[in-house]
C-alpha cells in the first residue's frame, strides 16, 4: 500500500551522486557533513592537515531534541549512549581540596556526554568507507572557474570539486583563503583555555575538582573511562597573546609560568604537563561572520561560527551539517539555493549558541576573590532544586532555537 501522507508532506530530495565536495578538516563538523552528504550519494573528499585523526579533547555534550533529532537521523545516538561518559557531579574546592560546593551533573553535562576523541573516532569509522580522507594535506590555493572549483594542495595533486566546504576549526584556512583575515571574524573573549591528560592521582571517577584563583582555574577530572588517567583544564584570563599555534614546547612554557606558585594540586598538574603528548590550547574566542558562504564555498562548525566551550560548538556543528546536507539534497545539489537556506537557518541558531558561551572564562577564572566568592554563591543557588530546571530549560532554549525542515532521509 502506498504511504500518501508520507509522500505529500515530505520534501523530494534528489540524488547527489553527481556532486563533488571537498570539505576541509576531519574534526566534527567534516565528517558529520560527510556522513549527512554520503546519504545522499555525493562524492566527499576530507582532507585533514594532521597527519591521523586528532582524537584529543574533553568531554562533549548534546541536549534538547533539536540534537536528538539530528543524531538519530544520522544513525548515531545510540552509539553516543554506548560510549556517553558517566560523569557525575563536578566539585568547587578550596586550596587545601576542601568541597566549597557541587556543580551537578546535569547542570554540566547535558542530556548525553562524549568524549570529543570518541565522537570524532565514530564518525569517521562510518564514513572511512563512504568518503575519501586524506590526511597531512592541506589546500594551498582555492580559484573558482564556473564550472567548480580548482584546488591546488600542499602536496596532493590538484583538483576539481563542484563545491568546497571549510570545516577547518576556529582558525580556518578556507576562511582565511575566501573570506579574509582572521582578524575580521575572531571575537576573543579575554581567557585561553588548554586541556591534556594527567596521572589521576587524585583518584577521581566519574567525577571531577575545580579550583580557582583570581584570574586562573585549575580542573581536573575523570569520566568513568580510564581510571588511571584524567582530564587537566587550565582557564586563564589573558590580554590577547601572540604565539606560535603550532609551536607546542612554547605553549607549554606560557602555561608553567601563568600557573607558577597556584596552590591546589597545580604542582603536580604542571609536572604532567611537561610531558604530555596531547595538548590542547587555544584562545577562549568566537567567530562571528556576517556570510557563511561565497559562491562555491561554504563554512560549517567552529570556521563559521565558533562558540567556544559552553556555547554548545560541537552541537551546533552537527545541526550546521545536517542543515547544510539537506539542503543540498533538497536543491538537486544547486549551491546557491541551498548555501543561501543554510545560511538563514543556521545563523541565528548559532548566534543564541553564542550568547550562552560569553561568560564561560569569567565562570572559571573570575578576575578577583570577591567575584570567585560570588560565582560560588550564585551556583550554590542555581544548584538547588528548583533553579537547576530552569538553568536546564535556559541552555535547552539556545539548543532548540531551530525549525528542522522535514529533510529526508
Ligand atoms: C584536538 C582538538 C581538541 C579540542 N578540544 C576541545 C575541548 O576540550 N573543549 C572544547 O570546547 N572544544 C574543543 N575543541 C573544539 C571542538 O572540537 C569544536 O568547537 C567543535 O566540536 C566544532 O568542531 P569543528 O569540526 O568545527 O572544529 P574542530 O573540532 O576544531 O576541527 C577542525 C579540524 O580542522 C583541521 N584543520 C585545521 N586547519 C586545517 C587545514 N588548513 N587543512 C585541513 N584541516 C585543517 C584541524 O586539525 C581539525 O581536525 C577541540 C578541537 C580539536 C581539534
Amino acid at each position: 500500500m502506498t504511504d500518501t501522507t508520507r509522500t505529500t508532506r515530505t520534501p523530494r530530495a534528489h540524488r547527489l551522486g553527481h556532486l563533488s565536495v571537498l570539505v576541509s578538516g576531519a574534526g566534527v563538523a567534516g565528517p558529520a557533513l560527510a556522513l549527512n552528504l554520503a546519504r545522499h550519494g555525493a562524492r566527499v573528499t576530507v582532507v585533514e592537515k594532521a597527519p591521523a585523526l586528532r582524537e584529543g579533547g574533553f568531554a562533549v555534550d548534546f541536549r534538547g531534541h533539536v540534537h536528538r533529532t539530528v543524531l538519530t537521523s544520522m544513525g548515531l545516538w545510540e552509539e553516543i549512549h554506548a560510549h556517553r561518559t558517566r560523569m557525575g557531579r563536578q566539585t568547587v574546592v578550596d586550596a587545601d581540596g576542601t568541597p566549597r560546593l557541587d556543580l551537578p551533573a546535569q547542570l554540566m553535562s547535558g542530556d548525553v556526554e562524549i568524549t570529543r576523541g570518541d565522537l570524532a573516532r565514530i564518525m569517521y569509522e562510518r564514513t572511512k568507507d563512504s568518503a575519501e580522507y586524506v590526511f597531512g594535506d592541506s589546500v594551498a590555493t582555492l580559484t573558482e572557474v564556473p564550472e567548480g572549483v580548482d584546488v591546488t594542495f600542499e602536496h596532493g595533486a590538484p583538483r576539481r570539486f563542484d563545491l568546497v566546504v571549510g570545516a577547518d576549526g576556529l582558525h580556518s584556512h578556507t576562511r582565511r583563503l575566501v573570506f579574509g583575515d582572521e582578524s575580521r571574524f575572531l571575537r576573543f573573549l579575554g581567557h585561553y583555555v588548554a586541556g591534556f591528560t594527567v596521572p589521576n592521582h587524585l583518584g577521581l571517577h566519574g567525577t571531577g575538582r575545580l579550583y580557582s584563583e583570581p584570574g586562573r582555574c585549575v580542573a581536573l577530572s575523570n569520566c568513568d573511562g580510564d581510571p588511571d588517567l584524567a582530564g587537566a583544564l587550565l582557564v586563564f584570563r589573558s590580554e590577547p597573546l601572540s604565539y606560535d599555534r603550532r609551536d607546542v614546547a612554547a605553549q607549554k612554557r606560557m602555561l608553567a609560568e601563568r600557573f607558577a606558585g597556584m596552590g591546589w594540586e597545580t604542582p603536580a598538574v604542571l609536572d604532567a604537563l611537561e610531558g604530555a603528548g596531547d595538548l590542547y590550547f587555544d584562545a577562549i574566542a568566537q567567530i562571528h561572520a556576517d556570510r557563511l558562504a561565497q559562491g562555491r564555498v561554504a563554512l560549517l562548525g567552529d570556521a563559521g561560527y565558533g562558540a567556544t566551550m559552553g556555547g554548545m560548538g560541537t552541537g551546533v556543528a552537527i545541526v550546521g551539517a545536517h542543515v547544510l546536507a539537506g539542503e543540498l539534497a533538497l536543491a538537486g545539489g544547486d549551491h546557491r539555493v541551498a548555501f543561501a537556506r543554510y545560511e538563514r537557518r543556521i545563523g541565528g541558531f548559532a548566534r543564541g549558541c553564542q550568547k550562552i558561551s560569553g561568560n564561560v572564562g569569567p565562570f572559571f577564572a573570575p578576575p578577583t576573590e570577591r567575584r570567585i566568592r560570588g560565582r560560588d554563591r550564585m551556583y550554590r543557588l542555581l544548584a538547588s532544586r528548583p533553579m537547576a530546571g530552569s538553568f536546564k530549560r535556559l541552555t535547552e532554549k539556545a539548543a532548540t532555537a531551530i525549525k528542522l525542515p522535514d529533510y529526508p532521509a
